[in-house]
């Protein structure tokens, strides 16, 4: 593994207030949050955080613009959506830049971010012509029965640090459409990114005349969070993050019978058949285990390949995980850039020793580079580790660079692994056989909300609807009919007769 230079926290800062800047969006120096960078491990700046009764005004403020919002035809809505994608364009390097300053993510990354940003908002400017209801044959002469989709009202967005910007666009360029308004409370971990998005959206409003309570900004940490839970004028709380978030966000948002959509943890699986092409797998394989430095919900962390191709399937990994270079994730070379923290390193060490501990074999990585260039920074080498059986630290989301390998000899022990863990999110396949390709995508096949066949377990487009099943929240959000969460469902019967008929066949008076 090679590794690249860093560049020094000075010209990091600098180069995020230059963005920020560029968008008017520089912030008041204040207290309770902290942008910090993991790429040198140091701090940017300090912003004041967001006060509870500050944040009591901006759900207030979102609310009232909800009962004015709602009654703009749905186009029009698109009208902002459009605008916010045009902002998003001509900002995009901007944007990827503070994304790579306060996640760490590599440039190519970072900029398919905001491309993903800008591909959801030309999805929601078409949707907004598209919201639509059904006519449903009546058992009744006379009558008229019809499902229509209404605005919900404000939703409240909590997000994770692995993706600070595409997962608020997900959200909010649909809510926005659908005719809500949105309270934000972004990762703790990634303020400057969040504070940009809100400007630009907030642009977009000024120049196609929205109100710019649309959208509010919430800076602080789970707190915040919670308020959103807890409140009965958010209607739909929109929670990305760990499994314990969701845990306890949930039950918080049912117990008021709230509306909640849970994105949540994931412990993706891979499955390599006899007949796969393993240079193309091994390829998908790495992108997917050591993309991100492991830290994407769909990030790979379960390889199960068939015995009799494991052994020339690792040869590749192993070869590839030895070139990976680690290091500045704004150099063009790096593939692999930080951990967001000393913590999540922490976990990474933590796991790879349980992993040992239970009988794991260390067959690549594991390492940590740039300790003395960057003491506060954390780098690892993704590592690749030879397991039998899933028990364990295997059936944990560990959100570091961590890939388990096991065989199998059937497919439906294959299917078997891949679903014997607590989180469903995403699943793929490596086959030419089309019967095992068709099995594992059916009813009988993978459990998980993603499955992929000849791809990998990561970078889903957003045309589809993303999320998973059990621990990973149910949630659906993004393309498709994702859409439907953010508004309510009303059936409307009209009798345009002029006799009174009742269902069932009911006579009454
Ligand atoms: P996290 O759970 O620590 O934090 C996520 C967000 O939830 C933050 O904004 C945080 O402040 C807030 N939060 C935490 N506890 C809360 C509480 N009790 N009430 C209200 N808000 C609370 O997650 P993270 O470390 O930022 O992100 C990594 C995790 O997110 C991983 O588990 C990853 O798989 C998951 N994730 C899932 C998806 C998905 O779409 N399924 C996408 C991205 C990340």
């Amino acid at each position: 593994m090679t590794t690249t230079a860093l560049p020094s926290t000075d010209a990091l800062r600098r180069r995020a207030l230059d963005v920020l800047a560029r968008l008017d969006a520089v912030p008041a120096e204040g207290h309770g949050v902290r942008a910090r960078t993991p790429v040198t491990g140091e701090n940017l700046l300090d912003l004041a955080a967001t006060t509870p009764d500050a944040a009591d005004e901006a759900v207030a403020a979102a609310h009232a613009a909800f009962r004015s919002w709602r009654a703009v035809p749905a186009p029009r809505r698109g009208e902002l959506v459009r605008r916010l994608g045009d902002l998003l364009r001509e900002h995009k390097a901007d944007l990827a830049d503070l994304v790579t300053i306060e996640a760490g993510k590599i440039r190519s990354e970072a900029l398919g971010e905001v491309q993903e940003m800008i591909d959801i908002c030309d999805f929601a400017v078409g949707l907004s012509r598209q919201l639509y209801g059904r006519t449903i044959a009546s058992e009744r002469p006379g009558h008229r029965l019809t499902e229509t989709w209404h605005p919900l009202g404000v939703v409240g967005v909590i997000s994770a640090f692995n993706f600070p910007a595409a997962v608020w666009a997900w959200n909010t360029a649909v809510a926005l459409v659908c005719g809500d308004t949105v309270v934000w409370k972004p990762s703790e971990l990634t303020p400057l990114t969040a504070l940009a998005c809100d400007r630009l959206l907030a642009r977009a409003a000024d120049e196609t005349g929205a109100p710019r309570e649309v959208h509010r900004l919430l800076l602080g940490d789970r707190a915040l969070g919670e308020l959103l839970a807890d409140d009965p004028r958010v209607a739909l709380v929109s929670a990305t993050g760990s499994v314990r978030m969701g845990r306890q966000v949930g039950p918080r948002v049912a117990a008021r019978f709230g509306r909640a959509l849970l994105e949540l943890g994931g412990n993706n699986a891979a499955v390599v058949a006899p007949s796969a092409d393993l240079d193309l797998a091994a390829s998908a394989i790495v992108f997917a285990a050591a993309g991100t430095a492991g830290q994407r919900c769909t990030t790979l962390r379960r390889l199960i390949a068939h015995e009799d191709v494991a052994g020339a399937l690792l040869d590749r990994l192993t070869s590839a995980y030895g070139r990976l270079p680690i290091g500045d994730p704004f150099a063009d070379a790096t593939l692999v850039g930080p951990l967001i923290s000393g913590q999540a390193h922490e976990a990474m060490r933590r796991a790879l020793d349980t992993a040992r501990a239970e009988g794991g074999k260390l067959l690549a990585g594991g390492g940590r580079r740039l300790a003395d260039a960057a003491p506060a920074a954390f780098y690892a080498e993704p590592a690749l580790v030879r397991v039998e059986g899933q028990n364990g630290i295997v059936r944990e989301e560990t959100f570091a660079p961590i890939l388990y390998v096991q065989t199998y000899r059937t497919l439906d022990e294959a299917i078997e692994l891949n679903n014997a863990v607590p989180q469903g999110l995403s699943s793929s396949v490596f086959t030419r056989d089309v019967g095992e390709a068709e099995l594992f995508t059916s009813a009988t096949g993978s459990d998980c909300g993603i499955v992929n066949v000849n791809i990998g377990t990561s970078g889903a487009e957003i045309g589809g609807a993303f999320g998973g099943e059990k621990e990973t929240g149910g949630g659906r959000e993004s393309g498709s009919d994702a859409w439907r969460a953010y508004m309510r469902r009303s059936t409307a019967t009209v009798n345009y007769s002029d006799r009174l008929t009742l269902a069932q066949n009911v006579s009454f008076l």
